[in-house]
C-alpha cells in the first residue's frame, strides 16, 4: 500500500478548461449519418443537425462535468484542418469549378478524377488530417460556419465558451506550401485577425489557439514567424489563449512563454516540461495551463504521481488552469459502458467523460473541498486492486530477462539463407495477405457473436472462403498463395483477442479519420500466447494447394501502436512481449510447414517520437522487437515483412537492419519514390514494389503493371524483384481482384519470358 494521500497545504482555487472533445458520437452517429449521406439516403440539412447535436451533448456534458471553460468549435463534419483550410480561402485551383459541400467532400474524398487533399497523421496520434495546399491563389475568407457555431455556445455555455482555432504556424507548418511561408504568413495573419475582431464583437471573452508545432524540434527556427504574428493578433485585444501538447517546448520554451497571450498551456504528461518550467521559471503576468490529465491514453489519474507533479507546479506558479494533456478525441467516449470488462481493469480506465471528473476532481482537492481527499484515495486503492489482478507472466518476464543478443539474429545472414529458401521463377507474384471481406464473411461473425452459429459452422464456413480464395489463386497463376484473412476483423483486433494481456472494448471507438473509427485494443497485463493463433487456417489452406501458402503475422511494432499500451511498463519490453509470442508463432507455423512467413509492420514509421532527438531510440528497439520476433525462424524459412504509406528516405538504415528476406511496399501514392529510397541506399535483400493501387476500384491493365516493373527492374536486379499489389485487397470486390491478379500475374509473366529470352542470347 503506498501512504495515504493528504489535504494540500494550502488551498488554492483554479478553473478547469478543456481543449477539445470526441467528435464522432457516443454512438458514432456522426460517422453512420456521413456514410448514409455519401450513399445519397441522407440530405445535407440532417447531416449538420448530427454534427450540432453532437456539439451540443459535447459541451453539455462538459458543463456538467463542472468544466469552467470549454473549448468550442472543434467540431467538423471531416476534419478541422479541411475546415481551416475553406474558411481561411485556401482552396486548390483543382477545386476551382465546384463549390459548397460538394466542394468540400470533394477536397476531403476526390471527385470524378480530381484526386483528394493528401491526407497524413496528426502528429504521433493515430488521427490524420487532410494537408491544406496554400498557393497564391487566394479566396475570400469565409468563418460564418465557425462563428455561428460560437454563438451558438455562447447561448448554452455564455463566458465559459472559448472557441479552438488552428493556429497560424501549426496551420502553416502542416501544409504544403507553394509561396513563400513569409507571404502565407502575411495573408494568414490579416486573415487570422479578421476572425479575431469578428469574435471580439460578439463578446467572446477569450480564444484557444491551438500551436501543437511548438512542441517539434526544429520549432526553434520559426520564434520570429510566431512572435510577428502573434503580436499582430494580440493587438486586437481579445486574450488569447496559446495550446501546446503531445510533447515540451524543448528549446523553444524560453521565447514561447513570453508570446504577448494571457494563457499558455503545457502537455505535463510527455516530454520535460516540468523541468523547464523550474529551470526557466514563469512569467507572472500568465496563467499556465497545465495539461496533467492524460488525454492521450485510457488509464485513470495515478493520485499520487499526479499531486507530485502538481505540487512542483506550484512551487513555480499558482496562476494556474487544470486541464486535459490535449484534446480528449483520442480516447472514447465512457467507459462505464464497457460492461464485460472485469471489474477491476474497468476502475483503472478512464475515457473522456471520466476525463473531465478527473480534471473537475484535481481542482476540488486543490480547492481543499470536503470528500475530494477521498475520493482520490479511492483512485488509488483501485490502482493497488488492479495490480493484484492485472495477469503477470513470470516465464515471459524472465524470457526477457534471459534475452541475448543471438535472439535477435537469425541463424545466417541473408546471402547464406537465400540460397536455402524456396527457389521460385523470376519476378515471382504473391498478394499482401487479405482477400474480399464480403458482407457475408462479416455477417458470419456477427451470427457466431450473437450464438445464432456454432463455432465449428462458423470455422466451416471461413474454411469455404479460404477454399475459394485458393482456388481463385491458382487459377490466376499466383506463384505465392494466402489464405485470404477471411477470420480477421483487423489485422490487430484478430491477434488481441488471442493473446493474453490484451483487452478488448465494445465502444471505444475513436476517430482515426472522417468516418473511420477504430476500437484500440489495450494492452492492461503481461502478454503471452495461450495457444497457436494462425494454425488452423494456414493448414486448412495449404492442404489445398501444392504452392507455396505464406503464414501471415501482424508484427510486434504494429501491435503496440495501434493499441492502447500499459503505462507500468516500457513500450519496448510490451513490444518484446508481443515479439516472443509471435516467435512461437513462427516456430509452429514452420512445423505445420510454412516455407514462407510474413510479418506485417506498417506501423512501424507512424511510431516515431516527435521529437527527432529521439528518432534511434524508437528505431532501435522497434527494429529489435521484429528481429526478436523473427530471429528464431530457420535459415530456411522466408521471412517476408510489409509496409505501406510511409516514407523510408530517413530511415532506410533501420529498414535494412530488419533483416527481412522479402520486403514488400507500397508505391501508389508515392509514384516509386519509396523503390527509389531503398534502391539507391543500395538494398540487397528482395522487394516487392506494390504494382498496383489497392484503393482504387479500377483493374490495371497488363501494360500499366509491365511499366511499373519495368521502372523496378531499371533500379534493381531482376531476382531481387517480386510482383505483388500495394496492400491487402479486403476493401475490395472479387470481380475487381480476379481481373487485377490475372493482369499481374500476365505482366511477369511477359517479362520474365523477355528476360530469360535474353539471357540465352548472351
Ligand atoms: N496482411 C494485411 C492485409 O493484407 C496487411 C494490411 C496492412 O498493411 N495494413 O490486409
Ligand atoms: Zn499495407
Amino acid at each position: 500500500m503506498s501512504k495515504p494521500l493528504s489535504a494540500p497545504t494550502v488551498c488554492l482555487s483554479v478553473p478547469t478548461a478543456t481543449v477539445g472533445f470526441p467528435r464522432i458520437g457516443r454512438n458514432r452517429e456522426l460517422k453512420k449519418a456521413l456514410e448514409a449521406y455519401w450513399q445519397g439516403q441522407l440530405e445535407i440539412d440532417r447531416l449538420q443537425q448530427t454534427a450540432e447535436m453532437i456539439a451540443q451533448e459535447n459541451w453539455n456534458t462538459q458543463r456538467a462535468a463542472g468544466i469552467d471553460y470549454i473549448g468550442v468549435g472543434d467540431m467538423s463534419l471531416y476534419d478541422p484542418m479541411l475546415d481551416w483550410s475553406l474558411r481561411l480561402g485556401i482552396v486548390p485551383e483543382r477545386f476551382a469549378a465546384l463549390s459548397g459541400w460538394e466542394r468540400y467532400f470533394a477536397m476531403a474524398r476526390g471527385y470524378e478524377g480530381i484526386p483528394a487533399l493528401e491526407m497524413t497523421k496528426w502528429f504521433d496520434t493515430n488521427y490524420h488530417y487532410l494537408v491544406p495546399e496554400v498557393g497564391d491563389r487566394w479566396q475570400e475568407p469565409d468563418f460564418s460556419d465557425f462563428v455561428a457555431t460560437v454563438q451558438q455556445a455562447q447561448q448554452l455555455l455564455g463566458d465559459s465558451a472559448r472557441p479552438i482555432v488552428i493556429g497560424p504556424v501549426t496551420f502553416l507548418r502542416l501544409s504544403r506550401l507553394s509561396i513563400p511561408l513569409e507571404q502565407a504568413a502575411a495573408q494568414l495573419g490579416d486573415r487570422y485577425q479578421a476572425l479575431l475582431e469578428t469574435l471580439q464583437s460578439l463578446g467572446v471573452k477569450g480564444v484557444q489557439f491551438h500551436e501543437p508545432a511548438l512542441v517539434l524540434s526544429d520549432a526553434v527556427n520559426f520564434q520570429s514567424l510566431y512572435e510577428r504574428l502573434y503580436q499582430q493578433l494580440s493587438a486586437v485585444g481579445l486574450p488569447l489563449h496559446l495550446v501546446t501538447y503531445f510533447d515540451d517546448l524543448g528549446a523553444a520554451y524560453p521565447w514561447a512563454v513570453r508570446l504577448p497571450v494571457a494563457s499558455l498551456s503545457l502537455d505535463f504528461t510527455r516530454g520535460t516540461n516540468l523541468a523547464l518550467l523550474q529551470q526557466h521559471g514563469f512569467p507572472p503576468d500568465k496563467t499556465l495551463g497545465v495539461g496533467i490529465v492524460d488525454a492521450r491514453n485510457v488509464w485513470a489519474l495515478q493520485p499520487q504521481s499526479v499531486l507530485t507533479t502538481l505540487e512542483a507546479i506550484l512551487q513555480v506558479t499558482s496562476q494556474i488552469q487544470l486541464q486535459p494533456s490535449a484534446s480528449l478525441q483520442f480516447v472514447p467516449y465512457d467507459v462505464r459502458r464497457e460492461t464485460k470488462l472485469a471489474a477491476p481493469l474497468r476502475r483503472v480506465l478512464s475515457f473522456a467523460e471520466q476525463k473531465l471528473e478527473e480534471v473537475r476532481l484535481l481542482a476540488d482537492y486543490l480547492k481543499g473541498q470536503a470528500g475530494a481527499v477521498d475520493a482520490l484515495q479511492q483512485r488509488a486503492n483501485q490502482w493497488t486492486a488492479f495490480s493484484a489482478f492485472s495477469p503477470a507472466n513470470s516465464t515471459v518476464q524472465s524470457q526477457l530477462k534471459a534475452l541475448t543478443a543471438k535472439d535477435f539474429e537469425r541463424s545466417l545472414p541473408y546471402e547464406e539463407r537465400r540460397k536455402q529458401q524456396i527457389q521460385l521463377p523470376l519476378l515471382p507474384t504473391t498478394t499482401i495477405g487479405s482477400f474480399p471481406q464480403t458482407a457475408e464473411v462479416r455477417q458470419l461473425r456477427v451470427k457466431l457473436k450473437r450464438g445464432e452459429i456454432s463455432q465449428a459452422a462458423y470455422e466451416a464456413a471461413i474454411d469455404a472462403e479460404i477454399a475459394k480464395c485458393i482456388r481463385l489463386q491458382e487459377e490466376a497463376n499466383l506463384d505465392v498463395l494466402v489464405h485470404g484473412e477471411f477470420e480477421r476483423t483487423d489485422m490487430v483486433e484478430f491477434f488481441a483477442q488471442q493473446l493474453s494481456g490484451f483487452a478488448l472494448t465494445e465502444h471505444g471507438w475513436v476517430q482515426s479519420y472522417g468516418s473511420r473509427c477504430v476500437r484500440p485494443p489495450i494492452i492492461y497485463g503481461d502478454i503471452f500466447r495461450p495457444q497457436p493463433m494462425t494454425l488452423r487456417e494456414f493448414k486448412v489452406a495449404q492442404s489445398l494447394t501444392g504452392k507455396p501458402v505464406k503464414g501471415m503475422l501482424t508484427g510486434p511494432v504494429t501491435m503496440l501502436n495501434w493499441s492502447f499500451p500499459r503505462c507500468d511498463l516500457p513500450r519496448q519490453e510490451q513490444a518484446f512481449q508481443i515479439a516472443l509470442a509471435l516467435r512461437q508463432e513462427v516456430a509452429d507455423l514452420e512445423a505445420a510447414g510454412a516455407k514462407i512467413i510474413q510479418i506485417d509492420e506498417p506501423a512501424l514509421r507512424e511510431g516515431l517520437p516527435l521529437k527527432t532527438e529521439r528518432w534511434s531510440d524508437y528505431l532501435s528497439w522497434a527494429v529489435d522487437a521484429f528481429r526478436l520476433a523473427a530471429g528464431g525462424a530457420q535459415p530456411q524459412t522466408q521471412i517476408h515483412t510489409h509496409m505501406c504509406y510511409s516514407e523510408f528516405g530517413d530511415i532506410i538504415e533501420h529498414i535494412e537492419r530488419l533483416d527481412a528476406d522479402v520486403l514488400s511496399i507500397e508505391n501508389s501514392r508515392s509514384n516509386n519514390e519509396t523503390l527509389f529510397e531503398i534502391t539507391d541506399a543500395g538494398y540487397r535483400h528482395q522487394v516487392g514494389n506494390g504494382v498496383y493501387d489497392v484503393h482504387s476500384p479500377a483493374v490495371p491493365t497488363v501494360e500499366q503493371v509491365v511499366r511499373q516493373l519495368k521502372t523496378a527492374l531499371e533500379h534493381l536486379p531482376a531476382a531481387q524483384i517480386w510482383v505483388n499489389p500495394d496492400c491487402g485487397l479486403k476493401t475490395r470486390r472479387w470481380e475487381e481482384v480476379i481481373p487485377a491478379l490475372k493482369n499481374m500475374v500476365a505482366a511477369s509473366l511477359q517479362l520474365r519470358t523477355e528476360l530469360q529470352n535474353s539471357v540465352s542470347r548472351e
